[in-house]
């Protein structure tokens, strides 16, 4: 068991054995043609450590290969430690913050808590509900920054003003399971049922609030039941939103207090980042911190990915 004072988040070597133990967990494998008896670690001085041969592609290889650390010139006892504080943060920690504990440029920071992300995605992520189960599903806007627009003034002339943005996000709660928030271009029927049937089973419980745009989406699920927020209606019952309010709370608060610049390209990965620890409320930090980690395989991203609009 990892504790904070552990020497992976301080020396490289440990990080990397430590790594090890997570991706290979099951036994050492080529991450080249993926060989599993034939590899043997490469003695002597003048190798860097932790340098593997492979006997049937002939090819060197160390635990890094095929993985977000990859080509990273940060020590990977900083990524082992970044991996911790982002997920040991109920609400984020912000690249600011990273850079400071962490000893590299914001630069740097920015980009690897943007890798991490990518690696709490969920690539195959399972449908929710189903068997009777209970999803509550709704939308929240977020102030994202401002925009330019212009006005026409009485006069005719067209002046610019500054209209707040807002960006929209619908999330499911399967209730005592997963949460998946999606970012969303409009709040519109299409867009809504798109996301409800693609994510939800249709042998579900669906829980809204009254919005008209789940009327005849509602009828495709066992049983669709609504409260009306507009007659301070909150609870009925087992009829209710609160657990998917919760959900928007804990990320609307790390979104304002953690990442107060969040571009609409990224929300994306920054929702992956609060599913992520959401759906993995029931480990502790270490434990869900290894599991992030061991995810990074297969999630190489390269600067220009990350700089590019994904939405
Ligand atoms: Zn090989």
């Amino acid at each position: 068991m990892l504790d904070i004072n552990s020497p992976v988040y301080k020396d490289k070597n440990a990080a990397r054995k430590h790594l090890e133990a997570l991706r290979w967990a099951d036994g050492r494998y080529c991450p080249h043609c993926g060989e599993t008896q034939h590899t043997a670690f490469v003695r002597g001085r003048k190798h860097r450590p932790g340098l593997y041969y492979c006997n049937s592609c002939k090819k060197q290889f160390t635990v890094t290969v095929g993985t977000i650390f990859e080509r990273s010139k940060v020590p990977l006892n900083k990524w082992v430690l970044a991996f911790h504080l982002m997920c040991s943060s109920k609400k984020g920690i912000s690249a600011h913050q990273l850079h400071r504990t962490l000893g590299v440029t914001y630069k740097t920071a920015w980009f690897m808590a943007h890798r991490i992300r990518e690696t709490m995605k969920d690539d195959n992520p399972g449908a929710l509900g189903g068997g009777g189960k209970v999803v509550e599903s709704d939308e929240t806007y977020f102030k994202g920054g401002s925009k330019i627009r212009l006005k026409t003034l009485p006069n005719g002339d067209k002046a610019p003003v500054i209209v707040p943005h807002f960006y929209k996000i619908m999330a499911l709660v399967e209730r005592g399971g997963k949460s998946r928030a999606f970012h969303i271009s409009a709040v519109t029927t299409n867009n809504v049922r798109d996301v409800l049937f693609t994510n939800v089973l249709r042998d579900s419980h669906l829980m809204t609030d009254e919005a008209g745009h789940y009327h005849t989406i509602g009828e495709r699920y066992m049983t669709h039941q609504r409260v009306v927020h507009s007659r301070k209606e909150y609870v009925r019952g087992k009829v209710h939103t609160n657990t998917i309010e919760g959900y928007f709370s804990i990320f609307k608060r790390g979104m304002k207090g953690t990442y107060q610049h969040c571009g609409e390209q990224h929300l994306s990965r920054y929702l992956a980042e609060f599913d992520f620890r959401y759906n993995t409320r029931d480990l502790d930090d270490f434990t869900r911190s290894a599991q992030a980690i061991k995810a990074s395989e297969g999630k190489r991203l390269t600067y220009r990915r990350t700089s590019q609009r994904t939405h």
